[in-house]
C-alpha cells in the first residue's frame, strides 16, 4: 500500500523513541493490562500514535477483558488497513494505520455483544487520546 506518510526507519525511530518504535514500526505488542488507555473512559478521539490521524471514537470502545483497549469499529473503514498475519503459527488480521502504515494491533471476530461483532485489539502505545471539550 502506498501510504501518505513515508519516513525512513531512522526518522521514525528518532521521532517515536524506542518503545513506540518497537510496537508501531516493528509490530511489537505491549504487555496485556499495562497500557495507559486500557481504562480510559472519557469521551474523545483516538488517533494514530505515529501520525495522529483519527482512528477510533470513544463510543466504540468496550471492555473486552483481553487486557488491551478494544473497539468494535474504526472511525471510517478506510482509516485502517487490514492485512493477513501468519506469524506465531496462526492466521490473524493485522490492523495498521492507513495513513502511515504503522502497526496498531489485530482485529478478531469475537466482539461479542457489540454492534459489529468485531474486536479491534489495539496497543495503547500505538494510540493517542484526545478528550472531548
Ligand atoms: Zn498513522
Amino acid at each position: 500500500m502506498d501510504y501518505t506518510i513515508k519516513k525512513s526507519n531512522d526518522e521514525w525511530r528518532s521521532e517515536l523513541g524506542p518503545e513506540k518504535f518497537k510496537v508501531l514500526r516493528e509490530a511489537g505488542t505491549e504487555r496485556p493490562g499495562t497500557g495507559e488507555l486500557l481504562d480510559e473512559e472519557r469521551s474523545g478521539t483516538y488517533t494514530c500514535g505515529a501520525c495522529n490521524t483519527e482512528l477510533f471514537k470513544s463510543g466504540t470502545k468496550f471492555d473486552s477483558g483481553c487486557g488491551w483497549p478494544s473497539f468494535y469499529e474504526s472511525v471510517r473503514p478506510e482509516a485502517v488497513e487490514l492485512l493477513e498475519d501468519r506469524s506465531l503459527g496462526s492466521v490473524r488480521t493485522e490492523v495498521r494505520c492507513a495513513n502511515c502504515g504503522s502497526h496498531l494491533g489485530h482485529v478478531f471476530p469475537d466482539g461479542f455483544g457489540t454492534p459489529t461483532g468485531d474486536r479491534y485489539c489495539m496497543n495503547s502505545i500505538s494510540l493517542n487520546f484526545t478528550p472531548a471539550e
